[in-house]
């Protein structure tokens, strides 16, 4: 049997509603809140991997504009998809959920081997923590309603980098609830 953990990544005010806003991200918001709540109610991880950067120092500030800025209100998970006590937050600084963070150490502890991938952009924050955790050996899903992008063109080719080289499974939120509730 899998052993899966939900990754909610940057689904922060920020992102959403404030200097990085996407509103294409908003219908993706509903189906992360029914698959979390369905993960809690299974037992299977809940892990918000959130960007969180340090002003004047983060050089990925100089590319995109302050964003998720430590400390501030944009850095927050957005209130529709607010963690509990029972979630697991971690922090970043880049656009990766692994690098120089202990998503890996937290996985490894929880006897985690699949990870369920929500959240944005697809083929950035998203793609990335994807193609680290296939250099350390999980296996992939990758919901396809449940994660966004700038455009549709940049989702499109996220979906299609982590399908052809990183064997990323892509499913709907409906298909991942079914197999959750099937295989936990
Ligand atoms: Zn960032």
């Amino acid at each position: 049997m899998p052993k899966y953990a939900v990754l909610v990544i940057d689904m922060l005010k920020d992102f959403i509603y404030g200097s990085l806003r996407c509103e294409r991200a908003l219908h993706i918001i509903p189906n992360i809140k029914k698959l979390v709540s369905i993960a809690r109610d299974y037992g299977v991880p809940v892990i918000y991997v959130n960007d969180s950067h340090i002003k004047g120092v983060d050089r990925e500030l100089t590319l995109w504009g302050p964003h998720a800025v430590r400390g501030t209100e944009g850095s927050e998970v957005i209130d529709d998809l607010r963690p509990t006590e029972k979630d697991f937050i971690v922090l970043k600084r880049r656009y990766s959920g692994f690098f120089e963070t202990d998503l890996d150490l937290l996985l490894r502890e929880l006897g985690v081997d699949t990870l369920i991938l929500t959240g944005i952009h697809t083929h950035i924050c998203v793609m990335h923590t994807a193609v680290d955790a296939f250099y350390r050996g999980y296996n992939l899903i990758v919901v396809k309603d449940a994660v966004e992008a700038f455009s549709e063109d940049y989702h499109k080719l996220g979906l299609e980098l982590m399908e052809k080289f990183y064997m990323a499974k892509l499913v709907s939120t409906e298909e991942i609830i079914k197999l959750i509730t099937i295989t936990t």
